[in-house]
């Protein structure tokens, strides 16, 4: 992908559109973006002192003023003026300021779009952005991660992001991957003279060094994942063991159906909660046991999805039953099962157990996990059972604050065809293979990495050959 993909339909045609979130506020802001705004907004808006015009203001000022829409007052306003390419989209750009009510703020809208600006498509602005060259595709996927953080570590990962730390790295490897290449092309140039620009040791050499550097990024994939889309924690154990109540206890709120007859909680409910700065993505699944009726089956298949993704599984049992060595059995198993997930065994209804300490050696004994006691129900041993989850994952979750970390999925999956390609082209060469076979592998790795920050490629490779080796022709 190139960003000649990503063209706006109208490149700069000026477009409005509500910033602000929807419903009351004491104020909301409306922009415009686009060629000629300036003048757009000097149709509508007339300052309270003065008579200078918006599109002679310098930038970055703020005008006092009112509305109008016609001889009709919309609303008194702030008008905040930016000028080409000092802007977020790097054009003309203008924020109202106007009071926050849902029909004045349309109001204003309405008043744009009558006067010539379109209604911004999604994320439009950010688009801009990206294509006038303010912002590459990392720093701009960064933006809508940082509005949507739900934890500080995912907004403090989303802030490194948009301040380009990772866009810096990736800069780093093209510059090396797009040297490497320019050596290895400059020989297809001179194919027939069957010279060597590069030893192959030395190209070798650079390819290993990429690699890991590649490789520290896709590993920081494991732990971006949990920092921006949490924990991933599924709470499992038989029908009517309190999974629900659990799960309700926990996010401090009614979420699942709580009931009396087993098996009523059929899907999987997700929902999530944050204990010290640590986000666990949450899930209550239906009951394990076999059950009669299909859409129960439906509801154990994804239970089982659900835990072979579980980076910690969390099993419930209800100290009053009758069956404890089935428990311990199936605690064995669910454990033996999952070596990769972190596991806590976790004993409630302890307000209904007489002998619950004894009961819990049984199970610490059985099982060889650790068992916390609770009471779902009334709370009890909720904060110990929160510190004790935070405990399990604190490695998982331990924030190198050095290094970089990649967070998406679209990131990863382009730095595991980089690594493949760098694979490759690691092969051909202890392989004597062609030096065109060596060129395409690092050419798709070059592309592979550019495809995250959203670069073009080719230009800047033929750049790079010229500028070193001054062929100039
Ligand atoms: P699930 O099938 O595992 O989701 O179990 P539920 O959360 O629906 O709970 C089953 C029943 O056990 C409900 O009647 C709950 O009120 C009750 N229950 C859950 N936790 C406790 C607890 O700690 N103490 C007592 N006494 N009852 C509980």
């Amino acid at each position: 992908m190139s960003s000649s993909d990503l063209h706006l339909p109208v490149p700069g045609h000026p477009i409005a559109a509500i910033a602000t979130p929807v419903g009351v506020g004491a104020l909301a802001i409306v922009r415009i973006s686009g060629a000629g705004v300036l003048d757009i907004a000097d149709r509508v808006f007339r300052k309270a002192h003065g008579s200078e015009k918006l599109a002679e203001a310098a930038g970055y000022t703020a005008h006092f003023g009112r509305l109008y829409d016609g001889e009709e007052m919309v609303d008194e306003v702030i008008a905040l003026v930016f000028r080409a390419p000092r802007s977020f989209t790097a054009e003309e750009m203008v924020e109202f300021t106007c009071h926050g009510g849902p029909v004045v703020v349309g109001h204003v809208l309405r008043l744009m779009l009558d006067n010539g600006c379109r209604l911004a498509e999604p994320g439009e602005f950010t688009r801009r952005a990206f294509l006038n060259g303010r912002i590459d595709l990392l720093q701009a996927e960064a933006i809508g991660e940082m509005i949507h953080a739900r934890s500080e570590s995912a907004y403090r990962t989303a802030v490194s992001q948009m301040k380009g730390d990772l866009s810096k790295k990736l800069g780093g490897l093209r510059e090396q991957l797009i040297r490497s290449r320019a050596l290895i092309e400059l020989e297809l140039d001179f194919s027939e003279e069957d010279v060597e620009f590069q030893s192959r040791a030395e190209l070798t050499a650079q390819i290993e060094a990429l690699q890991r550097e590649v490789t520290a990024l896709i590993d920081s994939y494991q732990h971006g994942r949990l920092v921006s889309e949490g924990i991933s924690t599924v709470i499992a154990g038989r029908p009517n063991a309190g999974k629900s109540t659990l799960l309700n206890t926990l996010l401090g709120q009614e979420r699942a159906i709580v009931s009396h007859m087993p098996g009523t909680t059929r899907d999987y409910i997700e929902e999530c909660f944050i204990h010290d700065k640590t986000m666990f993505r949450l899930t209550d699944t239906a009951g394990l046991r076999e059950a009669g009726e299909e859409i129960e089956h439906e509801g154990i298949r994804r239970s089982r999805m659900k835990m072979a993704e579980a980076d910690l599984i969390l099993y419930l049992l209800d100290l009053g039953t009758e069956r404890l060595d089935d428990e311990i059995t199936e605690i064995r198993e669910l454990k033996a099962a999952h070596p990769e997930a972190k596991f806590l065994t976790i004993a409630n209804k302890l307000d209904r157990a007489d002998n619950a300490e004894a009961l819990i050696h049984a199970v610490v004994a059985g099982t060889a996990t650790e068992v916390i006691g609770i009471s779902a129900l009334k709370g009890d041993g909720i904060d110990a059972l929160k510190r004790h989850m935070g405990a399990l994952v604190k490695n998982l979750n331990k924030l190198h604050e050095a290094s970089v970390l990649v967070t998406s999925l679209r990131h990863y999956e382009a730095l595991r065809n980089a690594a493949d390609a760098l694979q490759n082209a690691f092969e051909l060469i202890a392989r004597e293979s062609e030096t065109e076979l060596i060129a395409f592998e690092l050419r798709s790795a070059l592309d592979y990495v550019g495809e995250i920050t959203g670069k073009v490629v080719n230009e800047e490779v033929l750049n790079t050959i010229f500028d070193r080796f001054c062929i100039g022709k």
